[in-house]
């Protein structure tokens, strides 16, 4: 898979990228990624990106042409017009970033992750002028309700998000199966521990016994000290009947959607 990502911020992503299993995707060649400078595509003496808004009003907003420029230029594309998905290769998303688009939930992450290119738009000022949303950007996709100043974490967040879904980029299958928005999925939920460890703990943790998540919130995870500061670890996780640890976890997430995000259990 491939992530292209447009940015006045070039430098923003070294930490992000370089970091954790985004990292160790890119070292095995499970994803590509190519961080594009927008101001490559500028013709003038100042790279000029931004321009003030028609109409009057705050602030600045990314021209068009270069936005456009950039990504007909990443998809080898001359200016069709629109260039929009079906004459675009059906397997490419171009995915501006922005407060004002569609929510972004781990069923779009879970749908980009059958793709094999996603190119990123950043937005910074104001935001981007709407003719890349209109006629050039596939999806316009926002990360939340709230207001950040660029595109580059929303961006950055969708890259980690998609990439941790795609087989192989997690040391575990399962994980990736078994936790929070992941649906109804029955699997073997591992221990995370290394198999073979020789070190002295005192009590194996066993691998954990089928959980089916029905898009709730994970279940709460608990590990060694079976009691720290006084708080024990629920007696029932340390017992080894997968069948009570099952319903425990059913329970507990349950319990644990209904406190922290009540909308869940209600969505039709
Ligand atoms: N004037 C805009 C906000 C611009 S913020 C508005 O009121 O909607 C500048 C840029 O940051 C945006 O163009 C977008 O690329 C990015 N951004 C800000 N908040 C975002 C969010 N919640 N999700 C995705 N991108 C966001």
């Amino acid at each position: 898979m491939r992530f292209d990502l447009i940015t006045i911020f070039p430098q923003f992503f070294v930490g992000p990228l370089g970091h954790g299993i985004v990292r160790r995707a890119r070292e095995n060649g499970l994803v590509e990624i190519h961080v594009q400078d927008l101001r490559e595509f500028t013709k003038d003496r100042h790279r000029t990106v931004d321009d003030r808004p028609f109409g009057g009003g705050e602030g600045m907003v990314l021209k068009p042409a270069p936005l456009f420029e950039a990504v007909e230029s990443l998809m080898g594309h001359s200016a069709g017009d629109p260039l929009k998905p079906d004459e675009t290769d059906a397997k490419t998303a171009i995915v501006l970033m922005s407060a004002a688009g569609k929510l972004f939930r781990q069923e779009t992450a879970r749908r980009y992750a059958q793709l094999q290119r996603i190119i990123f738009i950043c937005g910074r000022y104001e935001g981007v002028d709407e003719r890349v949303a209109e006629h050039l950007a596939t999806d316009e996709i926002s990360i939340g309700d709230f207001v950040l100043s660029g595109g580059e974490l929303p961006a950055m967040m969708i890259v980690d998000a998609v990439t941790r879904l795609l087989p192989g980029a997690l040391g575990n299958e399962a994980s990736s199966q078994n936790e929070s928005f992941s649906g109804i999925v029955h699997s073997e939920c591992e221990s995370r521990g290394r198999a073979g460890s020789t070190s002295h703990r005192p009590a194996p943790i066993l691998p954990g016994p089928q959980v089916a998540n029905h898009g709730l919130l994970d279940f709460p995870h608990y590990t060694r000290p079976t009691e720290y500061r006084g708080w024990a670890v629920p007696e029932i996780l340390v017992g080894g009947n997968h069948a009570e640890v099952a319903k425990w976890r059913r329970a507990a997430a349950l319990e644990k959607t209904r406190r922290n995000r009540p909308d869940l259990l209600t969505r039709e």
